[in-house]
């Protein structure tokens, strides 16, 4: 609903007027509960971290608090963003771009794995580098360390998901390592819809006196969303599958799988029975079918195509791994399949967020095929408060 989007506008921000202009060109009519939340801290450049549910605006939160107190004059990198995928980089820096279009001579970037190293050094000349840049640990600290990535003069140092940047220790290792190659004194910001106790503080341990933003776990529940899940057994997956894509309307749909290899198998099934379906996921660690492996390769490196070629609506069903899980924008997926249950009543949440983004109406169908299934099923109906019944035979079409 827009039920937590309040009613005043963005001009009670004191936003610099190429900011202001650029909320109008987006479309962007009241900010969010959250930018109310964290906006003016963030804008004052105190620390921030903040917990608030999916598609609610945590992105516009720090981009526009960022391209407030850019100084464009200064050819550095001033702000770090640091995610954990590289659709994610990609679409973090296409929301920079998009507010900072009336900002004359912003330069953003992004950087990650899969791409040549040789890119990254020709956009991170010393001479013309970006102001912006946002990246995946392990690309970003490599680039540190080979010192073609210069951290000497960042203001701002920003952790998207930062849960899941934490909470893996090998991302963990990068992030911690990352941020010593910065200056001391510079602003810190973090964000994500999930964020544990324990993880909670050990954000707090690269920040000082944080301006903190937390919900109630029962108040995560987005409520444009229907949420129902069919009990099934593993073998009448595929088949209910078809039906359900065959009577539910929807604009696209994102299915969630638990592996890679169930990805790219789901996704050449869904094709040979001529849906519109594409997939994307991770180089697998093991290639099964050695004669296959250059369209898997190739497919890894057009990562960031193939999730544009998603977001233009060129395909309407996408097989994802959870990789895609989390902080993807997408604005015309309705629907989202949980084919496979979730490892974890958090990862759930996300998957789930994908539909209904900014308070839009959305459908989220999980099959439980198994005791282990039930039980995060469970766990996510206690700890969210919400109730999570069976797939009735039909559904009004325009309740999602
Ligand atoms: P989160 O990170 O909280 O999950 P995002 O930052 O990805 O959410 O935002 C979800 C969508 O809402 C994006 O497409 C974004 O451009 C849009 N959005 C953000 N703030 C506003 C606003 N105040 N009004 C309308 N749309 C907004
Ligand atoms: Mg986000």
């Amino acid at each position: 609903g827009t039920g937590s989007i309040s009613a005043s506008g963005f001009k009670d921000f004191l936003l610099k007027s190429e900011l202001l202009q650029a909320t109008v060109d987006c479309g962007f009519e009241h900010p969010s509960e959250v930018q109310h939340a964290c906006l003016p801290q963030a804008m004052l450049g105190s620390d921030v971290l903040c917990q608030a549910k999916s598609g609610m605006g945590k992105t516009a939160v720090f981009v526009l608090a960022c391209l407030q107190n850019l100084e464009v004059s200064q050819t550095a990198v001033k702000v770090l963003v640091i995610c954990h995928t590289r659709e994610l980089a990609f679409q973090i820096e296409l929301e920079f771009k998009r507010l900072g279009r009336n900002i004359s001579g912003l330069k953003t970037g992004s950087v990650f794995g899969g791409r040549p190293l040789d890119q990254d050094k020709e956009l991170l000349q010393p001479s013309n580098c970006p102001h912006i840049l946002v990246g995946t640990p392990g690309r970003v600290l490599q680039l540190a360390k080979e010192g073609l990535l210069k951290l000497d003069h960042l203001s701002t140092f920003v952790l998207d998901e930062c849960d899941r940047c934490i909470d893996q220790l090998d991302l963990r290792k990068d992030v911690q390592q990352i941020f010593i190659r910065t200056p001391k004194k510079k602003q810190v910001m973090m964000f994500s819809a999930t964020l544990s106790p324990g993880t909670r503080d050990i954000c707090k341990k690269f920040m000082q006196c944080p301006h903190e933003i937390t919900v109630d776990e029962s108040k995560l529940t987005l409520h444009g969303l229907l949420q129902y899940y069919v009990r099934l057994e593993e073998k009448h997956k595929n088949k209910t599958l078809f039906d359900l894509l065959d009577t539910l309307e929807f604009n696209q749909v994102v299915i969630f799988v638990k592996s890679v290899r169930r990805a790219m198998a789901l996704d050449g099934l869904l094709q040979e029975n001529n849906f519109p379906s594409m997939t994307l996921h991770p180089l697998p660690k093991a290639f099964s079918h050695k004669a296959k492996k250059g369209d898997v390769v190739a497919a890894d490196t057009n990562r960031i195509d193939r999730f544009q070629a998603f977001k233009s609506f060129k395909k309407r069903i996408l097989v994802a791994t959870d990789l895609f899980g989390r902080g993807m924008d997408v604005e015309k997926v309705n629907i989202v399949i949980s084919y496979d249950m979730p490892e974890d009543s958090d990862m759930y949440l996300h998957r789930v967020g994908r539909a209904g983004r900014f308070g839009t109406k959305g459908l989220a169908v999980t099959f439980c095929a198994t005791d282990a299934d039930y039980q995060v099923l469970t766990k996510v109906q206690e700890r969210f408060e919400v109730s999570i019944p069976t797939m009735p035979d039909s559904i009004d079409k325009t309740s999602y």
